[in-house]
């Protein structure tokens, strides 16, 4: 019966136009066009603008594949053009703005790799050799904070995600269960990164009591107003439960006082998550780590390497001191997979985290670690550091107005004209800079105030372009 609905000459025929899937999966034409591609594009990359508006018309507004295939090279440049010039080059030394990005090319050989031999990352059993490399990261990661051998966590995409797993672990560890989520109560300062409330929001915690605690001049949690706080929670009957303090903010790179901040955590039992996405991998450098006292004894970190490693977007990683605790949240049964249920020298990625089929997460940050070792990245890290408080010396001395000291490679500056509104005025240069092109910055308000950040965190960012940014900043300001 079944032969009505297929005979061997139909099968031939989808062979045949199936078959240009797998020819084309071994082309070493199409790799040489990617070369050429990737070559180009870091040629242009010192002297490449900053910022290039959007072209007026979206060229994606409709979905527009024919049926014939198409010249590799000429689809190369339709995404040259339609998104690689337009937006913010995230990779230029220029980058100042938010958080810059990185793009070391061992990483992209990595993850070019990795998805070409597509290991199944999610399980011990389907590839032991992802897993036990990523896990080696990770405690690399976690020795790194300080935490013990027996600590773990998860390879993620970025700090958001990150985060929502420490939240999540917390919230079971704590058995904040719905009825009590009215009266829980998460610690936490204005500085902290948005994602935190999103991840709480998503893990089913968006109607806890959220108290932001105060800041002192450089914008760290108090530790005495976080103890006063809870002692006032307690007599309300409340439930004190997370506390969520920052190494590196995003704004202005502050570093809470960890290890006060650890000592109240402690007494009151509290679930102690560090936000180290931006800051974390300062902790390699001797300029910086010992403004990390005190993250080792905390219950969970997100590190992201997509920043401080200078990875590519798509590395973020969640430390957790209590491995059972990760499992709890994550782990699962089923049926389909229970083939893979023997093997137990490492635990499954996938019954530590959200995902379950995954790109291989390891050889992106493990390979250019290999290439490059370590010296390499404590020195570009430093160097971030110097070259922040060289601008913040050099800025002030142009005239502007600065925020904090920097504890890590962020500061905040603005420039107070004689007469007129300031914030209007620095917006206008922000605007300014963006349109020129040559570097671009980013801004921030706090309480009310309008600020332009430097954040240096890109590894192609050395003393000439701090000095083109200072030279921009100069110019700039004389002509508004
Ligand atoms: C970037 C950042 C995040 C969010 O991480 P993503 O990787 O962008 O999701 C969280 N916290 C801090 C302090 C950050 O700088």
């Amino acid at each position: 019966m079944n032969s009505k609905k297929y005979t061997t000459a139909r099968i031939e025929k989808a062979e045949a136009e199936a078959k240009q899937l797998e020819e084309g999966s071994n082309s070493p034409v199409w790799l040489k066009a990617a070369d050429d591609y990737v070559h180009e594009f870091l040629e242009r990359l010192p002297d490449a603008p900053m910022y290039i508006e959007p072209a007026q018309e979206n060229p994606f507004s409709k979905p527009n594949f024919a049926e014939e295939g198409g010249d590799m090279r000429k689809a190369l440049d339709q995404f040259r053009e339609h998104v690689d010039k337009t937006g913010i080059h995230t990779i230029s030394g220029n980058m100042f703005g938010y958080i810059p990005g990185g793009n070391l090319l061992p990483a992209a050989i990595g993850d070019f790799i990795s998805a070409v031999t597509n290991r199944y990352s999610g399980v011990f059993f389907s590839s032991p050799g992802s897993v036990r490399m990523e896990h080696m990261l990770i405690r690399w990661m976690c020795n790194m904070v300080g935490y013990p051998p027996s600590a773990l966590g998860n390879m993620v995409s970025g700090g958001s995600p990150a985060s929502l797993v420490a939240i999540a672990t917390a919230r079971d560890h704590l058995q904040v269960r719905s009825r009590d989520v009215e009266r829980s109560v998460v610690y936490l300062t204005s500085q902290a990164h948005h994602c935190i409330h999103k991840a709480l929001r998503i893990a089913g915690l968006g109607e806890e009591i959220i108290r932001q605690v105060p800041v002192d001049e450089g914008f760290r949690m108090k530790p005495d107003a976080l103890a006063q706080q809870i002692e006032d929670d307690l007599g309300e009957g409340l439930k004190p439960f997370l506390l969520v303090s920052s190494a590196g903010t995003t704004d202005t790179g502050a570093v809470d006082p960890l290890d006060d901040l650890a000592d109240v955590a402690e007494k009151h039992g509290l679930w102690h998550h560090v936000d180290a996405a931006y800051g974390g991998f300062f902790m390699l450098t001797d300029e910086a780590k010992d403004k990390f006292k005190g993250i080792e004894r905390s219950d969970s970190v997100t590190i992201d390497p997509h920043k401080g490693l200078f990875l590519p977007f798509g590395s973020g990683a969640v430390l957790i001191k209590n491995v059972e605790a990760l499992l709890h949240t994550h782990h699962y049964m089923a049926s389909y997979m229970q083939d893979t249920q023997g093997m137990t020298e490492e635990h499954s990625p996938a019954d530590l985290g959200p995902e379950l089929s995954r790109h291989p997460k390891g050889l992106r940050m493990w390979l250019p670690l290999k290439v490059f070792g370590l010296r390499p990245f404590r020195a570009a890290l430093e160097e971030k550091i110097l070259l922040c408080r060289y601008f913040y010396d050099k800025v002030k001395e142009l005239g502007f107005e600065t925020g904090p000291e920097p504890d890590l490679s962020i500061a905040m500056y603005r420039y107070v004209p004689e007469e007129g509104d300031a914030n209007a005025y620095n917006e206008r240069l922000v605007e300014a800079i963006r349109k020129d092109g040559r570097v671009l910055v980013s801004s921030t308000t706090i309480n009310g105030v309008f600020w332009l950040r430097i954040a240096v965190l890109n590894f192609r960012t050395h003393r000439e372009h701090v000095d083109r940014l200072l030279g921009v900043l100069r110019e700039k300001a004389n002509h508004l």
